[in-house]
């Protein structure tokens, strides 16, 4: 019997290996871990979850978590990762929607948990932050060396549900031969060999921390620190012991704002990753000044895992996304009317390849509103390809703004903004507007003491944006509302702003 996903795991683990690096004082090998993901699978078993039913988790981050992902894989369960932020209603959500047989949760939870679970036929079983809970004694009886269910590469690994930046988080459905085909591919790309060690600061219910990362280490039998969650001091004296960053833009802020901070320390890290929002060019360009370190801009999603990446030899390109992906096909298409764009002009960009997930979970009518008649799936971002082959992303589509019958890419007034003395960064929106039908709105936050104002900033994009693309109103704000990802939420900042002009 074959298992697409964890046999190509199993077979890349070397002998006697470490993978998950806790503290100095505690070190899961690949045996070790294997050995509990197979009891914990045998526990899944005994429960009666069969190959197709989803196991819901909504736990900490530990080594004990990410080794109930592999238990699922094993055991044939479709892994589904809940965002540790999600309250009692929101899981109610979830678990309504995809229908779990069991629902594993922090033993503190379990009580609130087990009322929404009952109303929806789920069991729950629990798994703490420190590796105890009524899982793992229930694994404790089982043998290490389970039968892997049988699994082919078309089968479902995982549900994992998007971000909800844009609107209500959707599922997506992703198959073992997704995960593995992206897992080699990232690998080959980003040359991750057995020797790396990887710094794990993010969570593992997201595509970033759990494909990507995860995965990669994975299949090339190399290490991770597994770090609760990012804090710049530890991860500053993590490094020299570490060969590789994953991150999301705020990790590489937040490192440039460490004094500790700087090529010494980076000495050592042959590779930083960042993905999951833009990263500025400013921060790459920062980065790269006080370290030597180019930052390796890349970009994915939920439904796709990963399409793009600036390349690990060739130019790693500031506020590009880089190339497409090897066997990942990317092309950007007019809106309106779904032709093929020439380089260099803007639409939505498409992606195809064997990244791409199966379907919205029980969303037959959106997933088939997502995929072109050629099988493209319609990214929902904005950007173009330019004449060197590098995606530049200007958006989603959702945030276009469109004043005056004009098309507005936020990115393109933002940056202009950015530019702006004493800016630290900045959101354009488009808010409701009597005569426009929607007012080109920037929200800005500025450096401590800067001395800025709405006269000042509209001044100094007289010249620099035509008249259509300025901001008819700039607020300042302490800083703008992002989610667990370090993704700006403009749906909040239109929410909040709606009235401004009414
Ligand atoms: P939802 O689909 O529920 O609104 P979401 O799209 O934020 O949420 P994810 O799947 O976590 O959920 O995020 C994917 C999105 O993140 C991409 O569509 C893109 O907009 C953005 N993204 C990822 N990487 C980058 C990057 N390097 N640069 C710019 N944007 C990025
Ligand atoms: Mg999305």
């Amino acid at each position: 019997m074959s298992n697409h996903l964890f046999d190509a795991m199993r077979a890349a683990a070397p002998d006697n290996a470490p993978f998950i690096r806790i503290d100095s004082t505690r070190t899961w090998t690949y045996e070790e871990a294997f050995a509990l993901s197979g009891r914990i699978a045998g526990a899944i078993d005994t429960l009666g979850i069969r190959p197709g039913d989803r196991v819901a988790v909504q736990v900490e981050k530990s080594a004990e978590a990410l080794i109930l992902y592999l238990a699922c894989l094993r055991s044939g369960a479709v892994y589904l990762p809940l965002n540790t932020a999600y309250t009692l209603a929101e899981l109610d959500y979830f678990i309504g929607d995809a229908e779990p047989r069991l629902v594993v949760v922090a033993s503190a939870a379990r009580e609130g948990v087990e009322t929404i679970a009952k109303r929806h036929g789920a069991m729950v079983e629990t798994l703490d932050a420190d590796g105890s809970g009524s899982l793992l004694d229930l694994a404790r009886d089982e043998p290490a060396d389970f039968v892997d269910a049988s699994r082919a590469a078309d089968d479902l690994a995982a549900i994992l549900y998007t971000s909800g930046t844009t609107g209500r988080s959707k599922g997506a459905m992703l198959t073992h031969g997704n995960l593995l085909s992206n897992a080699l591919t990232l690998r080959d790309y980003w040359r991750v060999t057995a020797d790396d060690r990887l710094i794990h600061a993010l969570p593992i219910f997201h595509t970033h921390g759990l494909f990507v990362a995860t995965n990669v280490t994975l299949l090339a039998g190399a290490s991770m620190f597994l770090l609760s969650k990012f804090d710049a001091d530890e991860v500053v004296s993590l490094m020299p012991q570490a060969t590789m960053l994953m991150g999301v833009p705020t990790f590489y802020v937040r490192l440039l704002q460490s004094p500790r901070f700087g090529k010494e320390a980076a000495a050592n890290i042959r590779l930083f990753i960042s993905g999951s929002a833009p990263l500025l060019a400013e921060t790459h360009t920062e980065f790269q000044a006080r370290t030597g370190h180019a930052i390796l801009e890349r970009y994915g999603m939920t439904e796709t895992n990963m399409n793009t990446s600036n390349p690990y030899d060739g130019k790693r390109i500031a506020g590009t996304v880089g190339l497409p992906l090897p066997g990942v096909t990317v092309r950007v298409t007019d809106p309106a009317t779904g032709q093929v764009l020439p380089p260099e002009e803007t639409g939505m960009i498409e992606i195809k390849g064997p990244n791409v997930f199966k379907g919205y979970w029980r969303m037959p009518e959106k997933t088939a509103a997502e995929f072109t008649a050629d099988g493209f799936f319609i990214s929902g971002d904005l950007g173009k390809i330019d004449r060197d082959g590098y995606v530049h992303i200007v958006g989603r589509g959702k945030d276009l703004v469109i004043s005056g019958g004009y098309n507005i890419y936020p990115k393109e007034v933002e940056s202009e903004i950015d530019r702006i003395e004493g800016v630290v960064e900045s959101a354009v929106i488009g808010v409701p507007h009597p005569d426009f039908g929607e007012g080109v709105t920037a929200v800005v936050v500025r450096k401590p003491g800067a001395v800025l104002d709405e006269k000042s900033i509209v001044s100094a994009l007289q010249d620099r944006l035509a008249r259509y693309k300025q901001p008819k109103r700039i607020i300042f704000a302490d800083d703008l509302p992002r989610n667990t990802m370090g993704k700006v939420q403009k749906n909040i900042l239109r929410q909040q702003y709606a009235d401004l002009y009414t």
